[in-house]
């Protein structure tokens, strides 16, 4: 079996952002204390799986990881290292997300010494109008801070996110952001075409016409961009969203495209066990840390995969990739031909230019990248 990665959501931020959708709400003491005390019980009596693999990356993601204490996280750490029988000197890549000017340097230097060696920040864009139009809580400068915190902490594994296509950014403001970005030469980086989610403030802001609507041509533009510039600048495209420096791709996150179980703790945290079966934890805070408190199960909806959606999720996840499919491989593991039950969309698509095969491969071209959602749903 392949090795697992667990996943730990820590549903807090120091403000809200404009744009976001995911599960996490304002930082506080006394919630975020009742929330790891929950996360070390539901953790130390998980039994959702009999024989768990072997634990190779642990990710902290949220919200705001950073916002907890180093003797929070260690608490958390200890309870994994415990409860799936991690050795002391095992080779875990540990990651942790954080928000620039959230973290001072002697908190990095105490994450460092927990054994986390990976950072994940949010830059998002290095123009302090965009930030202020996304309500991000940070300055281009702290960004700039926090990267030089990391390596002075020791951070040899720093990731960015960016975020391109956001009301009103020109091509030229986009390439500024993604030079900024290379100078500082993370050895990873992940960026995002900006979506906007119904509910949203910047959903509301764009319908009410105070800010205008992302535009899908430019968007594509500073995608390609990104990719000729990050590429001459010697990072590998390794996953649509994701560019590496050659060895620092990141090794949780590829479980999520290859089909290797995750185990997922937190509110709103998924889990798979490797084959066939997928569950994710209630949503909300106050419900999840009373369900654990109750000694009840957080795990709101199980959901067993059928061969055939199995099949299917392993096609469109790992087009993600851009080494592709092995097809060979994909046989191999379901007993199926890809050809065999989705021929008509395959050579629909590679009619169409967006997919190519590379002897037993089957891979996504440039144009298919940036139509990855058209084919990915012809799998669903
Ligand atoms: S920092 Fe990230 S998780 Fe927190 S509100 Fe902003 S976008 Fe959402």
């Amino acid at each position: 079996m392949s090795t697992a990665g667990i996943y730990i959501h820590i549903p807090f931020c120091r403000s809200r952002c404009s744009y976001c959708d995911f599960a996490t709400g304002i930082y506080e003491g006394a919630l975020a204390e009742s929330y790891v005390q929950a996360l070390v019980k539901e953790i130390l009596s998980w039994q959702d799986i009999d024989t768990p693999a072997a634990i190779d990356t642990i990710y902290f993601g949220g919200g705001t990881p950073s916002m907890l204490s180093a003797s929070q996280i260690e608490v958390i750490l200890e309870a994994i290292h415990t409860r799936f029988g991690i050795q002391a000197n095992a080779d875990v890549e540990v990651t942790i997300e954080m928000n620039p000017g959230t973290v001072t340097l002697a908190l990095l230097h105490e994450f460092h010494r927990l054994g986390i060696d990976r950072a994940s920040f949010g830059a998002q864009t290095f123009d302090d109008r965009e930030l202020v139009r996304l309500g991000r809580s940070h300055t281009a400068q702290d960004t700039r801070q926090t990267f030089n915190y990391l390596r002075e902490a020791g951070f040899d594994n720093v990731s960015f996110d960016l975020i391109a296509g956001l009301p009103g950014q020109t091509l030229e403001g986009w390439e500024r952001n993604v030079d900024e970005a290379l100078t500082l030469r993370p050895e990873h980086l992940s960026f995002y075409l900006l979506e906007v989610h119904e509910g949203t403030p910047l959903a509301e802001h764009i319908r009410r016409g105070m800010q205008p609507q992302p535009d899908d041509d430019q968007s594509a533009q500073m995608y390609e961009l990104m990719l000729d510039r990050a590429s001459s600048a010697g990072y590998e495209h390794y996953e649509i969203s994701n560019l590496c420096l050659p060895g620092f791709e990141s090794r949780h996150n590829t479980k999520y495209w290859t089909g290797a179980p995750y185990y997922g703790f937190g509110c709103s945290a998924h889990s798979y066990d490797g084959s066939f079966r997928r569950w994710s934890n209630e949503r909300d805070v106050a419900r999840y840390t009373g369900l654990i408190q109750k000694d009840a199960s957080p795990v709101v909806e199980r959901i067993e995969l059928s061969k055939h959606q199995a099949r299917a999720e392993a096609l469109f996840l790992g087009l993600r990739m851009m080494q592709g499919v092995d097809l060979k491989r994909h046989q191999l593991q379901f007993g199926a031909d890809p050809w065999d039950s989705h021929e008509a969309e395959l050579a629909r698509f590679r009619e169409a230019g967006l997919i190519e095969y590379d002897g037993d491969l089957i891979k996504l071209t440039r144009s298919g990248t940036l139509l990855s959602n058209e084919v990915f749903s012809a799998f669903v």
